[in-house]
């Protein structure tokens, strides 16, 4: 009797002792499975996190003509102004926007914003009105009947010499100085987009598609690139000149 006690003891002590042994040995396993599942600690760095910069301000650009409406044609090509304005626009907008300009395009593609030229200048005079963009630029290619004319021209809505006559005279000058021209006086202009608008606005004409030179160049994508560049260069330094400009919130 004695003997079987002793015996029992002991085989329920062995029992707990291999218990104890597997508990250990699956902890063990865990572990060794959990340290190689472990994703490398991320090496702390001394760079500090890069803080998202405000736009320094807001600029309309409104590439004009679009769709059934071409515009000025080429006296050669037959190029629509159309085309050429959305290219040299959308060079404006990565200009700007690479110095922290926010731009709001009118349109990003080569369609019309309506279907009849009323139903597009209605939308159009629509996206002007915005209360937050310090500035409108409207690009266009010019004609005219003496195809001797050439160069480019800057119109604002006449008695808006104040803020959308400096806005011109910033743009024509910089605009000539980029392309070797000899600078121009900017035009005083009773236009829709320079009427209409809330923020100073001003008619660009780049050059005039009547003027078989100036085609030929309106054409040529690098000369595009310079036309972007003393555009953009104007509105830059109108935009500093009105205010030290400061983000905006
Ligand atoms: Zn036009």
């Amino acid at each position: 009797m004695r003997t079987c006690k002793v015996k029992c003891i002991k085989k329920t002590t062995l029992y707990r002792i291999i218990g104890a042994f597997v508990v250990v040995l699956f902890c063990v396993i865990m572990l060794i499975i959990s340290k190689h599942n472990d994703y490398p600690e991320p090496i702390p760095s001394n760079e500090p996190e890069p803080v998202p910069q405000s736009p320094l301000a807001c600029v309309i650009l409104d590439a004009g003509h679009g769709g059934f409406d071409r515009g000025a044609i080429g006296i050669d090509s037959g190029i629509g102004e159309d085309e050429i304005n959305l290219a040299v626009t959308l060079l404006v907008k990565a200009e700007l926007e690479a110095n922290n300009v926010e731009v709001i395009m009118t349109r990003s593609d080569g369609n019309a914003l309506a279907k009849t030229k009323k139903q597009d200048m209605a939308i159009r005079k629509t996206l002007i009105q915005n209360d937050n963009c310090s500035a409108v630029i409207s690009i266009h290619m010019n004609k005219f009947r003496d195809r001797s004319i050439s160069g480019p021209m800057v119109f604002y809505m006449k008695g808006c010499e104040e803020r959308g006559g400096a806005l011109a005279n910033f743009v024509i000058r910089t605009l000539c100085e980029e392309i070797d021209h000899p600078v121009r006086r900017s035009n005083p202009g009773d236009y829709l987009i320079v009427r209409e608008s809330y923020a100073p606005a001003i008619i660009v004409e780049c050059g005039f598609l009547s003027n078989s030179s100036d085609e030929k160049k309106l054409c040529d994508p690098s000369y595009q690139e310079k036309l972007a560049k003393g555009i953009a260069t104007g509105i830059l330094q109108y935009l500093y000149s009105i205010k030290p400009l400061e983000p905006m919130s």
